[in-house]
């Protein structure tokens, strides 16, 4: 079944006690509702996923990371596991964020092992593909998320694609302040659920989530996700401040 996804990505951001704060303010605001079928995530900085996860036991939220290696150990100084990240009981790693691939050069190739190895370890990827303002521009916007896609995730037999959460967050739109529109947005996503129905079944693209990310914020979201094929959001910096990331999760 499709799930709705809130997703927060804390980028590099809080100090320890920051975080030890908005993981309680988000737990406590969280405790007070139904989530029925709603799925909220939170992907702090490496140092502080035990003490996400150590909340999360009692609470109504999952962990992510928001990276890992494709080696299961060994001297990749540094870096973090796939393992190492099971073994504290993350459920979720963002992969492919347009970040990743400006400023540490990541390739289709270099995802595509970052997948093989999370699935591997029954850690739920968030996919993250998305255009940039030139591409758009250009008109070149399909193509360019169709080849993210096509080179990175659709090398998966079905079993593991459907354990994929996708993205879509189109580059000009992060942390712009200018969102897609619900309109662009419902384009591309019910663009991506016909790919992934071309390359697996109709069933497989009914079932798998894609997320909106860019700009997504409290006063956005309700008209972003009320699209059918976008199934909630990927939020960066509105996932910093509880009240806020609460009120997109209240939108869902
Ligand atoms: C992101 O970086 O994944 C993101 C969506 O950022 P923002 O919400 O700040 O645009």
């Amino acid at each position: 079944m499709r799930k709705k996804i809130v997703a927060g990505n804390w980028k590099m951001n809080k100090t320890f006690l920051e975080a030890e704060e908005l993981v309680a303010h988000v737990a406590e605001d969280l405790e007070t509702r139904k989530l029925e079928n709603k799925i909220v995530v939170l992907c702090p900085p490496f140092p502080y996923l035990e003490l996400a996860t150590d909340i999360a036991k009692d609470s109504k939220f999952s962990v992510g990371a928001q990276n890992v290696y494709p080696e299961d150990s060994g001297a990749f100084t540094g870096e973090v596991s796939p393992p190492i990240l099971s073994s504290m009981e993350v459920e979720y790693c963002i992969i492919g964020h347009s970040e990743r691939r400006k400023y540490f050069e990541e390739s289709h190739e270099f995802l595509a092992r970052k997948l093989d190895s999370l699935l591997k370890h029954n850690i739920i990827p968030i996919f993250c593909c998305g255009e940039l303002l030139p591409e758009r521009k250009a008109g070149k916007h399909f193509k360019v998320v169709e080849k993210q896609l096509n080179e990175s995730l659709f090398h998966l037999k079905k079993d593991s694609m459907a354990m994929v959460v996708i993205a879509y967050e189109p580059v000009w739109a992060i942390g712009t302040g200018v969102n897609a529109t619900a309109e662009q947005a419902q384009e591309m996503h019910a663009f991506i659920r016909g790919l992934v129905e071309k390359k697996y079944t109709k069933k497989l693209a009914g079932d798998i989530s894609i997320l909106y990310g860019g700009s997504c914020n409290a006063k956005n979201a309700k008209e972003l996700f009320s699209n059918p094929d976008v199934d909630g959001g990927l939020i960066g910096g509105a996932s910093l401040k509880a009240e806020d990331f609460i009120a997109i999760v209240d939108s869902l």
